[in-house]
């Protein structure tokens, strides 16, 4: 059975070819993107099986993307083709190498129409961690409910509760979204966000407190993301910092992405936090190292090519 199951919306994305304004670059690649299925895809090049629940539309976008998750060999079981909405789009703009900008097609898309029916009930007991993010909470009413429906499926289970906030500025603002990141990051074992999005939730500290800070609010594993910097972790008590893998970065979108695969694949596989964080860092220089989000991540036997991987300093 797949071992990290998730859900939420993916959509096609249309990425110029070169760096710079789109509207010098109209040759475009199109591709697919989003935040659980680049998770899905990154655990599964490590070795471990996966599944992604969701909405798309019966389109050719639909098409790109239930078919490039059958390559990757993520479990689309419970992939659901609604013929009421399309798929949604974005715009992806990679205004300098290290700036990408993303403008959406999305609202009203068959991804936003996930509802706490589309969740296999089967696919998440069966899971050892179920991964959600806080975009699936700000898609509709109806996608917040699959999500506190999994959740829920989850925590009866025993399954452990993987949560990256992921706030979209371009979907709600942060007064909306507070409550919901707070009562989601309550219920989960693990909590990953960004430096900016831990101040959402627990206000203005430095990392450490902030993921202390998280943790009160109950995940026993709380990890604060910080880009080039690498990140500063807290877990079941224990503090953990590493900067990051040095590379040249082509494409930031989907470093964190990335970084919650390398971490639940080795979490999943009962990896000590240490080896788990060192993945983790390994793949977010992966996927800056690389034009898509998830095109660049690695299988094991490729971790090695990012550079000498130090282990995370146990503070
Ligand atoms: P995004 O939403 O753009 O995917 P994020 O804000 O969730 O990103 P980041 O903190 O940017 O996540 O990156 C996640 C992880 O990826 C970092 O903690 C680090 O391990 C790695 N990473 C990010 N930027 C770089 C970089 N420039 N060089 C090497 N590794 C990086």
């Amino acid at each position: 059975a797949p071992a990290v199951v998730t859900l939420g919306e993916a959509m096609c994305v249309l990425q110029a070819e070169h760096i710079g304004p789109v509207r010098h670059n109209r040759s475009v690649r199109l591709g697919m993107s989003g935040a659980e299925t680049n998770v899905a895809i990154g655990v599964r090049r490590l070795g471990v099986p996966s599944a992604w629940i969701g909405r798309v539309g019966e389109d050719p976008m639909g098409e790109i993307i239930a078919g490039e998750l059958r390559a990757e060999g993520v479990d689309v079981t419970a992939l659901r083709t609604d013929g009421a909405a399309p798929t949604g789009l974005m715009v992806k703009e990679r205004r300098t190498s290290k700036v990408s900008r993303v403008f959406y097609v999305r609202s009203g898309s068959a991804g936003s129409r996930l509802s706490p029916d589309d969740v296999s009930r089967e696919l998440v007991e069966g899971a050892r961690a179920l991964h959600i993010t806080g975009i699936t909470l700000a898609l509709s009413e109806s996608a917040r409910a699959a999500v506190h429906h999994a959740i829920g499926i989850a925590r009866d289970a025993g399954v452990l509760v993987s949560f990256d906030v992921n706030h979209r500025t371009g979907l709600w603002s942060a007064e909306e979204a507070v409550e919901h990141y707070r009562a989601t990051a309550m219920l989960a074992d693990v909590v990953f966000a960004s430096h900016d999005e831990a101040r959402m939730l627990v206000g203005d500290l430095g990392a450490a407190a902030s993921a202390a800070a998280m943790g009160g609010l109950g995940p026993e594993q709380v990890v604060i993301k910080q880009g080039e910097l690498g990140f500063t972790a807290r877990i079941h008590g224990r503090e953990y910092a590493a900067p990051a893998v040095a590379v040249p970065v082509v494409d930031p979108v989907g470093a964190g992405d990335a970084f919650v695969a390398g971490y639940l694949a080795s979490l999943v596989r009962g990896e000590p936090p240490e080896a788990a964080l060192r993945t983790a860092n390994a793949l977010g220089a992966f996927a800056v190292s690389v034009p898509g989000d998830w095109e660049g991540l690695p299988s094991v036997a490729e971790l090695p090519l990012v550079g000498p991987l130090d282990d995370p300093v146990l503070r």
